[in-house]
């Protein structure tokens, strides 16, 4: 089973939302781990501080190495492995599904969060991985990000989801956006859904689907097709429908 480690100075409002919703009940029913650990836990000092001004000067502070890197120590001792360890930075390189695919490969990850105006570049240098951003802004601590790439890759994990086909057909997941959908009733605001849906022939609507994939990617993501193996057939019907425009 997978586990996630997640170092933060925020363990409830972490805890609040891995309570909730899928993440929530599969941590329940045994499917995945997550622990959160507050790196305050760690410290030395008295007054429980854990951050310091920087060197060179500077506006802000600094989150100390010493009590991240025991926090690290102390969650090692309780795993087979070494974890691998990220630290959600804006630095890093931005999450995508092809990262959380292969993250999943991971039995074990352990989630830095980062506040104030970041960490001790000692301690990253000595226990992180990789960095990872979930976007190219900049927020107030890691914990959102720890937060999404649990979220992202714990629903990736067997047992998770009900059925492994709701993620695999979704956007990015084949490096498609996903096609538009519908449910009851049929006609809404005097907009009907499309025919085919109702016709129940299978391999017609499974061939819609696809084009419409293939439309929607082209029109709001064209550079995710680049990395797409198209039919002759596919790539006639995105440049017919090109033409039509
Ligand atoms: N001074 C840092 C810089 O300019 O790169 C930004 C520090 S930020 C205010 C505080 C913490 O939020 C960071 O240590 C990091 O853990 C987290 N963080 C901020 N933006 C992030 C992003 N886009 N993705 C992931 N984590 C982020």
């Amino acid at each position: 089973m997978m586990r996630f480690d997640i170092a933060t100075l925020f363990v409830e409002m972490c805890e609040r939302v891995l309570d909730e919703s899928i993440i929530g009940r599969a941590r329940r029913a045994g499917k995945l781990e997550v622990h959160c650990h507050n790196i305050r836990d760690y410290t030395q000092d008295k007054h429980k501080r854990v951050d310091d001004t920087p060197y060179g000067g500077g506006k802000g502070m600094l989150m100390q190495a010493e009590p991240i890197y025991q926090c690290y120590q102390a969650v090692c001792q309780q795993l087979p492995q070494k974890p691998r360890v990220i630290y959600l930075s804006p630095k890093g390189s931005v999450l995508n599904q092809e990262k959380v695919k292969k993250l999943k490969e991971y039995s074990n990850l352990f989630l830095l969060c980062g506040h104030y105006e970041g960490v001790d570049q000692r301690v990253l240098d000595e226990i992180v991985d990789e960095e990872i951003s979930i976007g190219d802004y900049v927020l107030t601590g890691g914990e959102l990000g720890a937060l999404v790439l649990v979220d992202a890759v714990g629903r990736l994990c067997d047992g998770v989801l009900a059925d492994e086909i709701c993620f695999q057909e979704e956007s990015h997941y084949n490096g498609l956006l996903e096609y538009p959908q519908y449910t009851r009733p049929p006609v809404w605001h005097n907009m009907e859904v499309p025919e085919i849906l109702l016709s129940g022939h299978h391999a017609n609507i499974e061939q819609w689907r696809r084009e419409q994939s293939l439309l929607v990617t082209k029109q709001r993501r064209p550079e995710l097709l680049d990395q797409v193996e198209l039919t002759k057939k596919e790539q006639a019907f995105l440049a017919a429908a090109q033409k039509e425009k």
